[in-house]
C-alpha cells in the first residue's frame, strides 16, 4: 500500500479487491477522482451530485462511495510543482477503479500528454467509447437513433506510442542514417520522425475485449477498423491478428467472410466478426450506422472516429468513455478542458456523468447507471439542457452545469 501525502485516503471506505479476473467490490468502495483542469472544476461539482444521488436512489443507505480526491495537471502542478505526482498514478493503481475530467495538453512541446501518460503507465490498454441517441438531442443527421455503437480503441501502440523525434535533432538524424545505411530506404532530408509500433499481444487482446464485450451484451457484430490496404505490416496485421482472436472462441465467433458457408454462423447467436477500411468506415457510419454494433481499432483510427460518431448524436458534450485494462479502469470524456468556459457554469457536464454509468457498470452497481440515463434522458425531454444542446435544440431553455445536474437528479424520478 502507497501512502499519500497530498491525498486523503477516505477512512470510512474499502479498496476494491480483484481475483480472478473479476473485481471484488465492497459496499463502501473507495474510488479516486482527478477534478480535471479548464472547465473539469464545474464539472466535477455537478458530477458528483448526480453519482451520489443515483446511488442514494438506487441502494437506500446500503451503499455509497468514498471519493478521494487526487491530483493532477494544473491543481497538482500549484500543490506539488509535478504535473502528475507519483502517488497519483498509484492511488489509481492501488483503488483500481477512477474517474477523472479533463486534463490540458499543450501542443508540440511542454509536457507529454498525462492521459496518454496515465493510460501506458496502467496499462489501461482499452478506450472504450459508447455512442448512442438521446431522444430530442439536436443532430446533423435525418436518423441519429440508427447509431448505437461501442468503440473499443486500443491505447497504448500505434502512433500515440510517443515515440518520435524533433526534425533536425541528433536522435532523428541518426534513424534517418540508419535507414538509409541498413534498410535501403531513403527519408527526406530534416524529416521528425515518429514511430508506429502495434504489436500481435497488443492488437489481440484488445479485440478480445471487444469481442468478449460483445458476448456478454448480446450484440450482433465486432468490427475492426484499420488501414491494412496501405499499411500492411501494422494496420493489416491488426486485422489478420484480430480475426485469430475470433477463431479462439469457436461457434460463438463466425467471420464475415465465413457467412454462408456450410456450419459458419450455425449459432443463432454468434458474433459476427468483420473488418473495413477506416475511410470508408467514415462513410459507413454515416450512411449506413444501424449495420454496426462494436468496433475495434488501432490508437488514431479509434479518436478520429469516436470523436465524429459523438458529433453525429448531438455532440463533445455526451460522450463518455472509459480507459480499462485488466482489474483497473479510469473513466473520463471524451471531451478536452474546453478553457474557453472555465469557471463559467456553463458547460456540459453529461459526457463525465455518462462516463459515471460506465463506471457504475463496471463496478456491477447497474442500478444507479440505470437511473442516470433515465435522469439524463427525461431532462433533455424537458427540454431543460445546457447551451450546446440548447443550441440544438428549438424551444428549449439554457441551464447551466449545475443546473443541468439538478435537471438530471430531479429526472430519476420521472
Ligand atoms: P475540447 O476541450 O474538447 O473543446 C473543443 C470544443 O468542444 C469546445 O470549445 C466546445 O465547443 C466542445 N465541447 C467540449 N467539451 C464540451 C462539453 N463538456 N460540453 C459541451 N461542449 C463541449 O478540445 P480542445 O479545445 O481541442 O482541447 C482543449 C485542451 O483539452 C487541450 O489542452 C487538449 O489537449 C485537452 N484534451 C484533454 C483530453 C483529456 O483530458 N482526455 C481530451 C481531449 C483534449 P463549442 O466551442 O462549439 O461550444
Amino acid at each position: 500500500m502507497a501512502t499519500y501525502k497530498y491525498a486523503t485516503v477516505p477512512a470510512n471506505g474499502e479498496r476494491i479487491g480483484y481475483a480472478g479476473g473479476e473485481l471484488k467490490v465492497p459496499d463502501r468502495p473507495i474510488i479516486p477522482f482527478i477534478e480535471g483542469d479548464g472547465t473539469g472544476a464545474d464539472i466535477w461539482r455537478a458530477s458528483v451530485r448526480v453519482f451520489d444521488a443515483a446511488v442514494k436512489k438506487a441502494f437506500g443507505g446500503k451503499r455509497q462511495i468514498a471519493w478521494m480526491e487526487v491530483l493532477a495537471g494544473e491543481k497538482a502542478f500549484t500543490a506539488t510543482k509535478d504535473w502528475l505526482p507519483q502517488e497519483t498514478v498509484d492511488a489509481l493503481q492501488e483503488f483500481r477503479v477512477s474517474i477523472k475530467g479533463p486534463l490540458t495538453t499543450p501542443v508540440g512541446g511542454g509536457i507529454r500528454s498525462l492521459n496518454v501518460t496515465l493510460r501506458q503507465v496502467l496499462d489501461l490498454y482499452a478506450c472504450i467509447r459508447p455512442v448512442r441517441y438521446f431522444e430530442g438531442v439536436g443532430s446533423p443527421m435525418k436518423e441519429p437513433g440508427q447509431l448505437d455503437i461501442t468503440v473499443f480503441r486500443e491505447n497504448t501502440e500505434d502512433v500515440y506510442a510517443g515515440i518520435e523525434w524533433k526534425a533536425g535533432s541528433p536522435e532523428a538524424d541518426k534513424l534517418r542514417a540508419f535507414i538509409k545505411n541498413e534498410l535501403g530506404k531513403d527519408l527526406r532530408e530534416h524529416s521528425a520522425i515518429g514511430i508506429k509500433p502495434m504489436s500481435e499481444f497488443g492488437s489481440k487482446r484488445l479485440v478480445r475485449m471487444a469481442i468478449q464485450y460483445a458476448l456478454k451484451h448480446n450484440l450482433p457484430s465486432v468490427t475492426m477498423v484499420h488501414k491494412g490496404n496501405i499499411m500492411k505490416f501494422t494496420e493489416g496485421a491488426f486485422r489478420d491478428w484480430g480475426y485469430e482472436v475470433g477463431r479462439e472462441f469457436g461457434d460463438q465467433v463466425v467471420a464475415e467472410a465465413d457467412l454462408g458457408k456450410a456450419g459458419a454462423g450455425a449459432r443463432a447467436d454468434a458474433v459476427v466478426l468483420k473488418d473495413r477500411i477506416a475511410d470508408s468506415m467514415f462513410q459507413q457510419l454515416l450512411l449506413r450506422p444501424s449495420e454496426y454494433s462494436v468496433l475495434a481499432t488501432p490508437n488514431l483510427n479509434g479518436d478520429y472516429l469516436s470523436d465524429a460518431a459523438a458529433a453525429q448524436v448531438g455532440g463533445l458534450g455526451i460522450a463518455p468513455g472509459g480507459n480499462v485494462g485488466d482489474g483497473v479502469a479510469v473513466f473520463e470524456a471524451t471531451h478536452g478542458t474546453a478553457p474557453k468556459y472555465a469557471n463559467l457554469d456553463r458547460i456540459n457536464p453529461g459526457s463525465v456523468i455518462l462516463s459515471g454509468v460506465m463506471m457504475f457498470e463496471y463496478l456491477g452497481w447497474e442500478e444507479a447507471g440505470t437511473l442516470i440515463v433515465r435522469g439524463l434522458e427525461n431532462a433533455i425531454a424537458s427540454k431543460h439542457v445546457t447551451y450546446d444542446l440548447a443550441r440544438q435544440m428549438p424551444g428549449a431553455v439554457e441551464v447551466s452545469t449545475s443546473g443541468f445536474g439538478d435537471q438530471i437528479i430531479k429526472g430519476m424520478d420521472g
